[in-house]
């Protein structure tokens, strides 16, 4: 699929998990493609938090500067699950497929609505603009907490973008507002009837015991999962070939991405990924046609 074209460099360098500022990243499309380029990055996933928004100016940035990659449509679903947030991807969708574009309507509405109420509580503690600040901070796109984050330190209550989601964000918090994001069934038959396959995203950061995690598989995999995303630049090798292992136990292919939002020091496109060599890649059957 790829050795027919001779801009690709030899070696094919997959980042399938990647954010602009359609969502939360801090790149916009342009730039992010960009950087992909200068990281040997040669096929590259936008996976934005519920909006493909971000997809067509970097199709049509790489189109016109004739870069050195192939783009994978994507997107990133909230999803819930016996009360966690599960993020299940969506890769070589047509984003103008109507199930997904009516999902991702939905989805805006449940973002927005969750923007209020979280701006609310935190009228409670003296901090009155949230709604207004987090609406700017996204400029028209999908606002998420990472947007708070950013207006929280901006306003001086929060250190950084960590320490603003332990004080304020993460679950348990007075600010937390359970979400009412879809099922998990429920995204993997909307990335189906949209074309595209479903991965599990970094399934090592929900905070779930082994049992748990067994659980999720077993029901990710029952309702027509395809995917686990195995490699990601910033964990443990054990991480990883404890997820390599996952996949073969639950027959899923492996996905490999690296979640990237900005530049920082211990995460780039394209950075420290690769799949252990005995489980099969999602793009094993690829064809162009997908990207
Ligand atoms: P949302 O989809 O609105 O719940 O926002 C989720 C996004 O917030 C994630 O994709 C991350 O980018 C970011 N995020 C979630 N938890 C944390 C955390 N503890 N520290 C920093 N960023 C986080
Ligand atoms: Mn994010
Ligand atoms: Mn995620
Ligand atoms: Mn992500």
């Amino acid at each position: 699929m790829i050795r027919g074209n001779p801009q690709l460099p030899a070696v094919t360098l997959y980042d399938l998990h990647s954010h602009t500022t359609a969502s939360d990243g801090y790149l916009t499309s342009k730039q992010l493609v960009r950087r992909a380029v200068e990281m040997n990055v040669s096929v590259l996933a936008i996976t934005d938090h519920d909006t493909t928004d971000g997809l067509a100016a970097a199709a049509e940035f790489i189109g016109m500067l004739r870069l050195p990659l192939q783009l994978v449509n994507g997107v990133e679903i909230s999803t819930l699950w016996q009360n966690n947030e599960i993020h299940i991807i969506g890769l070589g969708i047509d984003a103008k497929a109507t199930p997904i574009v009516q999902l991702l309507i939905e989805q805006n509405a449940r973002r927005m609505l969750r923007a209020e109420k979280i701006s609310q509580c935190l009228v409670q503690v003296g901090i009155k603009d949230a709604y207004n600040g987090v609406r700017l901070l996204a400029a028209g796109g999908s606002i998420t907490r990472g947007h708070f984050a950013r207006y929280l330190m901006q306003i001086g209550v929060a250190k950084n973008i960590k320490h603003a989601f332990k004080k304020y964000l993460v679950k348990g918090n007075f600010s937390y507002i359970k979400p009412e994001w879809c099922s998990i069934k429920q995204a993997i038959d909307v990335i189906h009837k949209s074309g595209g396959q479903a991965v599990l995203a970094h399934p090592a950061s929900y905070n779930l015991i082994s049992s748990q995690l067994n659980s999720l598989f077993a029901y990710f995999a029952e309702h027509g999962g395809d995917v686990i995303e195995v490699a990601q630049c910033h964990q443990s090798s054990d991480e990883r070939s404890q997820l390599a292992k996952y996949a073969l136990e639950y027959q899923l292919l492996a996905s490999q991405g690296s979640d990237f939002h900005r530049p920082c020091t211990q995460i780039e496109l394209g950075y420290k990924l690769q799949l252990p060599y005995n489980i099969k890649p999602i793009w094993h059957n690829w064809t162009k046609d997908i990207m």
